[in-house]
């Protein structure tokens, strides 16, 4: 039988590079897939339905978890986040490893459900870069940001169960090693 492909989850306080290092590892490895969320936030400006996230209403969402519909999900800044369970078991039967892109909480349930995931946690340089880079980005109010800069440190004192931790301060040696840890 085919190995069942991996199960990597990346987490990380917002602002420290999530999507940009997921980018620069999807560029060197394009057969890698990646689990599109649903989420009860508003879209931000240039995403899109089914490709950044599923945006469902709140009462959709709460429907999902009732069916079972969730690997796994968590409130983030009063928004749901969760992820479909069907694609992730799909691609792995198939042999496709698959990235979640998850908050910590979810990370958890993940691991507890299929105790072979493997856990990275993206850090950035150190705070100051972290809220430089989520003000830089632009892409949230100035009370938005402050609560992520809130959730960020309680994440960051938290993340010491996580199996990899990858400091993200140039793109390109973050995805190098996550792609080593993901290839070994
Ligand atoms: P996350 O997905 O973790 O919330 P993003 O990938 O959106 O974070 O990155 C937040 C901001 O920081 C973006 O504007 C991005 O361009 C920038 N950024 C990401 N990685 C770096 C880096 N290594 N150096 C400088 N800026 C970065
Ligand atoms: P954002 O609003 O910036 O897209 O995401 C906010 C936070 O939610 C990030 O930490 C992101 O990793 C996390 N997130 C995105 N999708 C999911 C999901 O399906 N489940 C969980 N638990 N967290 C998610």
């Amino acid at each position: 039988m085919m190995n069942k492909g991996k199960l990597i989850i990346i987490s990380g306080p917002s602002g420290a590079g999530k999507g940009t290092v997921l980018a620069e590892l999807l560029r060197r490895k394009p057969q890698l897939k990646v689990s599109v969320s649903a989420t009860t936030r508003a879209p931000r400006p240039g995403e899109e339905h089914g490709i950044h996230y599923y945006f469902i209403t709140h009462k959709e969402f709460e429907e999902k978890i009732a069916r079972g519909d969730m690997l796994e999900y968590a409130t983030y800044c009063d928004n749901y986040y969760g992820t479909p369970a069907d694609y992730v078991e799909e691609q792995r039967l198939k042999g496709n490893d698959i990235v979640l892109e998850i908050e910590p909480c979810g990370a958890r349930q993940v691991k507890k459900k299929c105790p072979d995931a493997m856990m990275i946690f993206i850090l950035p340089p150190n705070i100051d870069v972290l809220e430089a880079r989520l003000r830089g980005r632009g892409t949230e109010t100035s009370p938005v940001v402050a609560a992520r800069i809130e959730q960020a440190k309680k994440e960051i004192a938290n993340s010491g169960d996580y199996e990899y931790t990858v400091i993200n301060d140039t793109v390109e040696r973050a995805a190098d090693e996550i792609e080593k840890i993901i290839n070994q």
